[in-house]
């Protein structure tokens, strides 16, 4: 692999997971497929070499997620006899901060971060950060290699669930000759492709769809339609009896209007606004998203917004607008 500064080689890190003998495989808020399985397959690796590991998760993991293996393990809370070397395993987020607030400051020396982010903060103590991969899972699948550990089917499925969750199941653009490769290769070991395909694309509860015809409904368009963006607050959660875990993909219906160059979902949900950003590739919305103090990748980018929902209309198209739409 090519070296890049800043940027550990899977030797550098391998020898530093080698070297500890506990972990703490920690997740972002409003965890994915990525973020969660990333973490998942490295912990069952580590644990099959003797290690101790562990998994902080500040928020709960998502219903279409609770089939991965081990999901029963996750926790907001660090166990209290956690030894002082224990390291922190970042999965899948430019910053430490998307870990969420619960999680007590880790010491540089003791965090590595695992990421394939465009701007990634470069945190931790290592920082094996590969932005061409289409998934955290993929990086680590360089470590598992590096490692020499085996990859039995519940690894497997970990990684190719992060693969699918990411590449919108083999539709994005991130969706390379590696990528695909590398997922026949995880089928073979065992990877269950039918149970991810069905419990994080196919199965929709009926909430989620009374949800969807809500955003569907207030579906506006600015810049001779090649933007589209809607909204959901509290209301449309309370008329349809969904959550806020039900608009996960909903953003990608708005982008997927004839003529769409980006769309935003705007998530106005318990006192928080979240901002979900997408594009076709014709705009950088990671840009976007970072001018407002988010983060992401060029097609794919998200926000917080501190202020009314109007103001974060405002807002977020003239961001988008700066980065040329
Ligand atoms: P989503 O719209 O699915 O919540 O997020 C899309 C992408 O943007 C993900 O890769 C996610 O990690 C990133 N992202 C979402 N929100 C934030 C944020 O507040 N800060 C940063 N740095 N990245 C974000
Ligand atoms: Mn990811």
């Amino acid at each position: 692999m090519i070296e890049t500064p800043g940027i550990a080689t899977a030797q550098e890190v391998a020898a530093e997971l080698r070297r500890r003998s506990s972990f703490v495989m920690v997740s972002h808020v409003k965890p994915d497929g990525d973020t969660l399985g990333a973490g998942l397959a490295l912990g069952l690796a580590l644990k099959r070499m003797g290690k101790r590991v562990c998994y902080f998760q500040q928020d709960e993991v998502p219903r279409n997620l609770r089939f991965l293996p081990e999901t029963e393990l996750v926790s907001r809370e660090l166990p209290p006899d956690l030894p002082p070397d224990a390291l922190f395993v970042f999965c899948d987020m430019s910053d430490p901060k998307r870990a969420g607030e619960l999680l007590p400051a880790v010491a540089r020396e003791n965090a590595l971060d695992i990421d394939h982010h465009l701007g990634n903060a470069l945190f931790g103590k290592l920082n094996f950060v590969l932005e061409r991969e289409c998934s955290t899972g993929t990086v680590v699948m360089h470590l598992l290699r590096e490692l020499g550990a085996p990859v039995d089917g519940a690894i497997a499925t970990c990684i190719l669930a992060t693969i699918m969750t990411d590449t919108g199941g083999f539709m994005h653009s991130n969706t390379t000759p590696e990528a695909l490769a590398l997922s026949g290769e995880l089928m073979r070991l065992g990877a269950d492709k039918e149970k991810i395909t069905e419990e994080i694309f196919l199965r929709r509860r009926v909430e989620a769809t009374k949800l969807l015809g809500c955003v569907i409904a207030a579906m506006r368009f600015a810049r001779e339609g090649r933007y589209c963006y809607s909204y959901v607050d509290d209301g449309m959660l309370a008329q349809t009896g969904a959550d806020g875990e039900d608009t996960e993909d909903m953003v990608n219906t708005l982008l997927g209007q004839d003529g769409v160059d980006a769309a935003a979902l705007f998530k106005a949900i318990d006192g928080e606004l979240r901002v979900s950003l997408r594009s076709n590739g014709s705009v950088n919305v990671q840009a976007a998203a970072q001018r407002l103090g988010g983060g992401g990748h060029f097609r794919a980018a998200g926000l917080s917004y501190d202020g009314p929902l109007e103001a974060a209309f405002g807002a977020v198209e003239a961001a988008l607008v700066a980065q040329g739409l």
